[in-house]
């Protein structure tokens, strides 16, 4: 269970806004008892008032201070969680949505899809040969490497679209308002801005490429995301089978619509 799962746990916003209105309401009532107590020892004693009244007095002010105390505590509480909940949908080395921050703003984007009545694609991209990265040039460079092609695409999706790291070297990306042969071109976009934009530690030999597959999202919610992404997952393995540095589209007319290599 995700920490935002923890925090949508049934009754407990219900609970933590009972416990907030009941120490609030006793911060006022011990305040007000005060100013009474005040009032009462003012008017029958005049002044100076005694040091047992001002003893009693701080007494008093203990039980509204507890709750005022209370009250902040909740609400630091509040923004660790916050904070915590955050942490628990973004990948570090990135600062992308991992799997799970994905499949909550995909959710989302989703339900704005269908009450627009709109087609939307799932497209999986995943860096070819990047083992050889590791391998060659060591774990430091890979980890730059995948910073840069996170960039690239942050810098390169359209604001609709999700993009999220979606394990190891490989990604996602939803894109609304699109069926997957009008989103083809959007990839391509991508693929080659993200070929653009990060250099191979290895270059001028070797560039950093990217393979992708496609599918559309039959239906607009988490199940028909997870069937898109298995059948764009199949995409992409025909991408590298055919020899990597592409995107195929997988549709049920057509099976396959392969791009040609890019120069
Ligand atoms: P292909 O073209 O078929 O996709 O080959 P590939 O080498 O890209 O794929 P493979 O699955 O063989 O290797 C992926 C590698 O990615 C293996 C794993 O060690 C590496 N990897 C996964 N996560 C990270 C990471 O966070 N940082 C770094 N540096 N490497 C990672
Ligand atoms: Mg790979
Ligand atoms: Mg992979």
């Amino acid at each position: 269970m995700s920490l935002a799962q923890v925090r949508r746990y049934p009754g407990q916003r219900d609970r933590r806004l009972r416990l907030r209105i009941g120490a609030g309401l006793m911060a006022v009532i011990g305040l007000l008892c005060i100013a009474v107590g005040l009032d009462e020892a003012f008017r029958r004693s005049g002044l100076p008032i005694s040091p047992l009244t001002w003893m009693s007095v701080f007494v008093d002010a203990l039980v509204p201070g507890f709750y005022i105390f209370a009250l902040s505590s909740l609400r630091s509480r509040d923004e660790l969680e916050r904070l915590l909940a955050a942490a628990a949908e973004q990948d570090p080395l990135t600062g992308l949505p991992n799997r799970a921050g994905f499949k909550a703003r995909a959710a989302a984007s989703l339900d704005a899809c269908r009450r627009s009545g709109q087609p939307a694609t799932i497209a999986m991209l995943d860096i070819d040969r990047f083992k050889t990265i590791n391998d060659g040039w060591g774990h430091g460079a890979g980890d730059e490497v995948l910073r840069g092609v996170a960039q690239a695409a942050r810098d390169s999706v359209r604001a609709t679209d999700v993009f999220a790291r979606f394990g190891g070297e490989e990604f996602i990306l939803l894109m609304v308002d699109v069926g997957p042969e009008d989103a083809l071109p959007l990839v391509e976009r991508i693929r080659a801005a993200m070929t653009r934009a990060v250099p191979h530690p290895g270059a001028p030999e070797h560039r950093v490429t990217i393979s992708a597959g496609l599918a559309a999202i039959e239906g607009h919610d988490v199940p028909a995301i997870e069937l898109a992404a298995k059948a764009a997952d199949g995409g992409l393995y025909l991408a590298k089978e055919a020899g990597r540095n592409r995107a195929i589209v997988v549709s049920r007319e057509r099976e396959t619509s392969v791009l040609p290599e890019r120069a």
